[in-house]
């Protein structure tokens, strides 16, 4: 299998198929644009598994994804998409970037959630773009982007109510689609502590801003996560 892709925290192989991908999530975490890096074992088959029971969850819920069959505990068979170069991002609370760039209290819980949109794109920083930027410069149609908003709000209700059950508050999430092979909008990549914010009921966190703000063992933290969604037998 021919490595077609390494990112920050995975790898994309080629495999017989050319509609399909294998995806290997590494143990490295990043955060600040690559500024802060570390690597811990077992890192990649923590944000694979919990990854892994989101996306069958979501599945179940009528959410298409990529996912074809979970190979291992840290490699994915997934369809491979054609990416937007979208970061979609949720917030249902304030936390990370909005406090900064807003000004507003972190732990603000917002009346509805606020949907945004990133051109994924290191060089730049991912910067925050409008609906006008996506069409003008072709990254998404005005019906597509119609579509995604749909889709990215269904994902957010169905993730509230299944962290609800473990006591868990999401407060904002990045998520990447793409167009498969019959141009249907699929999730892709990955949903994990590594693209969220969760929140326990006492406000500790239990995402990379352990990492990123050097709070916890991250893996210790995912470990957590990923017991509670097991209990849920999904
Ligand atoms: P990054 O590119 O941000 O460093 P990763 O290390 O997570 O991120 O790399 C995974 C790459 O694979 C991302 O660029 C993502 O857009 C892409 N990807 C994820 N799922 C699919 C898929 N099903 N088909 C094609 N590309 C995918
Ligand atoms: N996020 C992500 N990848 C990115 C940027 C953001 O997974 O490249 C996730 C991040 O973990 C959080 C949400 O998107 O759950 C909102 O992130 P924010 O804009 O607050 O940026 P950050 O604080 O990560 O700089």
């Amino acid at each position: 299998m021919e490595k077609l892709y390494e990112g920050k925290s995975k790898i994309c192989y080629s495999t017989k198929n050319e509609n399909e991908l294998k995806i290997f999530f590494k143990n490295d975490v990043t955060a600040f644009n690559s500024l802060k890096k570390a690597s811990y074992e077992s890192k990649g088959l923590l944000t694979a598994k919990i990854s892994n029971i989101i996306f069958k969850y979501l599945e179940k819920n009528g959410v298409k994804t990529h996912t074809i069959k979970v190979l291992d505990e840290q490699n994915v068979l997934v369809k491979k998409l054609k990416m937007f170069p979208l970061e979609i991002i949720i917030r249902n609370v304030a936390a990370g970037s909005i406090v900064k760039r807003l000004g507003i209290e972190q732990g603000t819980a917002f009346d509805k959630p606020i949907f945004e949109i990133c051109y994924k794109n290191d060089t730049y920083g991912d910067p925050l773009i409008n609906d006008d930027h996506c069409v003008v410069l072709n990254l998404a149609t005005v019906k597509q982007l119609e579509e995604i908003k749909k889709v990215t709000l269904k994902i957010n209700q169905l993730l509230i109510e299944l962290f609800k059950q473990i006591n868990i508050k999401v407060v904002d999430f990045k998520i990447e689609l793409g167009l498969d092979k019959d141009n249907n909008i699929c999730l892709g990549d990955e949903i994990s502590p590594d693209t969220c914010r969760f929140w326990d009921q006492n406000n500790r966190k239990l995402d990379k801003d352990c990492f990123r703000e050097d709070l916890d063992d991250i893996t210790a933290i995912y470990l957590i996560i990923l017991e509670k969604l097991e209990s849920l037998n999904i």
